[in-house]
Parts: C-alpha cells; sequence; structure tokens
C-alpha cells in the first residue's frame, strides 16, 4: 500500500524548503523526499559556500594589496585546507538549521533521503538511501529537484579530466594555473576567487563577450576591473580538444577567429551553465511536459500540463542569471503557498523585472532593459554613464535609463 500525504515535493532546494514548513504549518502532511544534501544547491555547493570562500579571498586580497593604501604586511599564504575547514563549518551549520527546521520544529513533515521517481501523475517511488522502497501518493505534487553542471561536448574531456564547481569547492590544494571554460557569472566568480587565493586564473569564453545576457559596456568595464587583478581573458575562442600531458599538464585547443590557440594550465574547471535534473525522474509516467533543453514547462503559476503538479526552482527554467536564482525560488515557493494553503490568488512567478544581481567583489545589479534592449514603445527621460576609479585599483562605472512609457522598460546597471 502506498503512503498518502497531502502534498509530495520532490528536492530539497531553496523553493522545497520554505514550501513544506508554510505547508506543514497550514496543516497539510507532507513529504519532502531529497537524494543528496538537505538545502540543495544553494547552501551546500552554490551561493553560501562560494560567498563563503570568497570572503577568505577577499582577506588574502586586502593583504596583498595593503601596501597601495600606506599599510604594509608580508605576501599572504593561502591554507586552502583551512579555508576548505572554514567554509564546510560555516555551510555545515546552515544545513543543521534547515535539518532541524524541517524534521524537529515540524512534525507534519516526513523527510525522506533517497531518490524519487514517478510512477504515475500523482504517484512516486523512492529508492531509500537505506531500507526499502517506498510508494507515495498526493494529490499535489510538487518538483525541485534544481540542476547540475552541464558538460559540453568537448573531445577528450572525459579523458583528461575536469572539475565542476562542487569539486572545486572542496579542492584542499591551490590550482598553480586554473583554466575556466565559460565566461558566465558563476566563471567570472571562481575566477576572481582563485586569482586572489594566488592562481594563475585564465578565462575562454567562446562568445564575443563575458556575461552573454549583460550589456557590451557593463561587461567591458568588469572584464577590465579583473584584468587589473590578474585575471586573464581569452574571448571568442570556442574549445573543441583537450589533452593531457605527461606531467599532468591540461591543454585546451580552441579555435579564434585569428586561428587555433592552445592553452595550458594545471587544473580545468567546467562553467558552461546547468542543465535541468529533470531527466531522471520519468517524467513520461506523469505526462509532464519538458522544452527542448529539459525544463519543466509551466504557466505563470509554475503549474505544469499535469493538474496537481507544480515545477519550482530552476527545474523550470527562469532567469538567465544564476545570481538572482536563489531569490527568484523562493519567491515562486512563496507564491505556490499563497495559492494552495490559503487558496488566495496569487500573483504571477517573477520573471520580469528582475535581471540580474551578481558577486559581492565585483558587483552587477541590474532591473528592467539594458541599453542594448529594444525599446519598441520607449521614450528616455534620461541616460547617465560614469567611470571612476574607486576602492583602489578596482574601476567602476554606473549607467541608468531614465523611466519610459512602459514601467518594464527602465533599467539601473551599476557595476563596482
Ligand atoms: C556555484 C554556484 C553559485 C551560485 N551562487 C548563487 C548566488 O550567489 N546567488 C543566488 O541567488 N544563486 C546562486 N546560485 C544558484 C542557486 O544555488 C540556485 O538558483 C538555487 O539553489 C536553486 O534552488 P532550487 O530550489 O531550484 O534547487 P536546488 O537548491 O538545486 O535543490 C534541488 C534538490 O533536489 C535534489 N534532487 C534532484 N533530483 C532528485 C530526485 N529525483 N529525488 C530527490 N531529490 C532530488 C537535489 O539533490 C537538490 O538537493 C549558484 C549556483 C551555483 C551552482
Amino acid at each position: 500500500m502506498p503512503d498518502s500525504y497531502d502534498v509530495v515535493i520532490i528536492g530539497s532546494g531553496q523553493a522545497g524548503n520554505p514550501l513544506a514548513t508554510a505547508l506543514a504549518d497550514a496543516g497539510r502532511s507532507v513529504a519532502l523526499i531529497e537524494e543528496y544534501l538537505l538545502g540543495g544547491s544553494c547552501i551546500n555547493y552554490g551561493c553560501s559556500p562560494v560567498k563563503t570562500m570568497l570572503a577568505s579571498a577577499e582577506r588574502a586580497h586586502q593583504v596583498r594589496t595593503a601596501a597601495g593604501f600606506g599599510v604594509q604586511a608580508n605576501a599572504p599564504r593561502v591554507d586552502m585546507a583551512a579555508v576548505v575547514v572554514r567554509k564546510n563549518e560555516v555551510i555545515g551549520a546552515m544545513r543543521e538549521g534547515v535539518r532541524s527546521n524541517l524534521t524537529q520544529e515540524r512534525p507534519g513533515i516526513t523527510v525522506l533521503a533517497g531518490r524519487a521517481v514517478f510512477t504515475g501523475p500523482h504517484s512516486v517511488r523512492v529508492a531509500m538511501e537505506s531500507g526499502p522502497e517506498k510508494e507515495l501518493t498526493a494529490p499535489l505534487i510538487f518538483i525541485n529537484t534544481g540542476t547540475r553542471a552541464a558538460i559540453p561536448e568537448v573531445e577528450g574531456l572525459a579523458e583528461t579530466g575536469f572539475l565542476t564547481t562542487t569539486e572545486l569547492l572542496d579542492l584542499t590544494e591551490l590550482p598553480e594555473h586554473l583554466l575556466i571554460l565559460g565566461g558566465g557569472y558563476i566563471g567570472l566568480e571562481f575566477g576572481q576567487m582563485y586569482r586572489r587565493f594566488g592562481s594563475r586564473v585564465t578565462i575562454i569564453e567562446s562568445g564575443n563577450q563575458i556575461l552573454e545576457h549583460e550589456d557590451e559596456d557593463v561587461c567591458t568595464a568588469l572584464q577590465e576591473l579583473l584584468e587589473a587583478e590578474g585575471v586573464e581573458f581569452v574571448v571568442g575562442a570556442e574549445a573543441y580538444r583537450t589533452t593531457k600531458g605527461a606531467g599532468g599538464q591540461i591543454t585546451v585547443t580552441a579555435r579564434t577567429r585569428s586561428g587555433e590557440r592552445r592553452l595550458s594550465g594545471t587544473h580545468l574547471l567546467i562553467a558552461t551553465g546547468r542543465t535541468p535534473n529533470s531527466d531522471k525522474l520519468n517524467l513520461a509516467a506523469a505526462g509532464v511536459r519538458v522544452d527542448e533543453k529539459g525544463y519543466i514547462k509551466v504557466n505563470s503559476r509554475l503549474q505544469t500540463n499535469v493538474r496537481g503538479v507544480y515545477a519550482l526552482g530552476d527545474v523550470h527554467g527562469g532567469p538567465s542569471s544564476p545570481i538572482s536564482a536563489t531569490t527568484t525560488t523562493a519567491l515562486s515557493a512563496m507564491r505556490c503557498w499563497g495559492q494552495i494553503a490559503l487558496g488566495q490568488a496569487a500573483p504571477p512567478a517573477l520573471h520580469r523585472l528582475h535581471r540580474s544581481a551578481a558577486g559581492p567583489h565585483w558587483l552587477i545589479g541590474g532591473a528592467g532593459a539594458g541599453t542594448a534592449d529594444r525599446l519598441p514603445r520607449g521614450r528616455h527621460a534620461g541616460f547617465y554613464h560614469w567611470a571612476g576609479p574607486r576602492n583602489g585599483p578596482s574601476g567602476g562605472l554606473f549607467q541608468g535609463l531614465g523611466r519610459c512609457e512602459r514601467p518594464d522598460n527602465w533599467g539601473r546597471h551599476p557595476v563596482r
């Protein structure tokens, strides 16, 4: 006999956890299934560990650049093992907070450690981490299974070996020369961080600019800022082969407009995007539709095409900036809670206005349209642009578009 609940949530991420607690508080019985770590990617191998390690990198950077501010200090020596231990302590405490919130403070929530697959539109099977499989049914099922690193098709990659951000966050040695494939938010964030730890860093980007969705002038300001710290960029270079030399050196061969380039380093980070964890859910058994990239299709209320089945967070795609993702994800969950638990009419999910906000040490905040966006019925009331040195060697840029006819057609894009 299957165990029946009011609600089943698959995945314990930014969306699943607040939704589970809100529904339990509203008197619903909730089964929350997690196959790996409670708290999902943000707490365990995304935002929080990255920001924690960035804080260590920032300390090293401040010491290294102190002389420019009139403070004499010896060159820093970074102990990566200690950096990783500190990071693990911080995220361990956060994970414990999630665990106690879900398991000790709310009897209405049953947390199951295992992998869920659909067996029908309103039923799932859980391969438990320990013990026999469980069958569950519920009239409401929320899919909150997130994403994983997308690995590009590059010849030799599997044999050469590579790191994803998850593995790099646990590396206790400092890479001598880190090659990063991908000049998106995550590649840049890790690039700056490891440069500040003391690695040589080369970022290889296939597009014509870093951060393909940002305005060109914003990207130029940011690239200059990172280059001033010693990060090297090879833009417009499409990697197609990797090889490993006898000494362990990794070489990436890329096509560029000016011919082939070979770039060698000691470690290779793949940061070329994310892919949704929808492929191992047996969605066909439920009849849930996905798009051509595997993202679950939802309407503005996060409903899939199957009645009673919702998709929350990164697994349904949405805003392109990973850095704005956590906020958007949690908001989505709260909206569903409003809709379902209280029977309220909730506003549609937030996608339009919020574009991006990234990085503590290089910061891009964006809202609404950028200079590159079309403003079909828009009218600029004003435009201003500022660039200048701040905080020593760092540059800065602030730009704003004035209010336009349509409220979603104005933008501000500070980079500092
Ligand atoms: C390196 C990195 C840095 C980031 N930095 C930031 C940042 O600074 N700011 C920000 O806002 N966002 C950041 N993000 C993005 C942010 O982490 C995600 O947008 C957010 O965590 C997504 O939440 P989610 O609820 O959709 O899924 P997740 O938090 O990914 O949770 C999904 C969960 O589902 C589980 N799961 C998957 N399949 C199954 C299954 N079949 N059965 C059971 N469980 C399953 C997974 O194990 C996982 O725990 C970053 C991401 C990465 C990778």
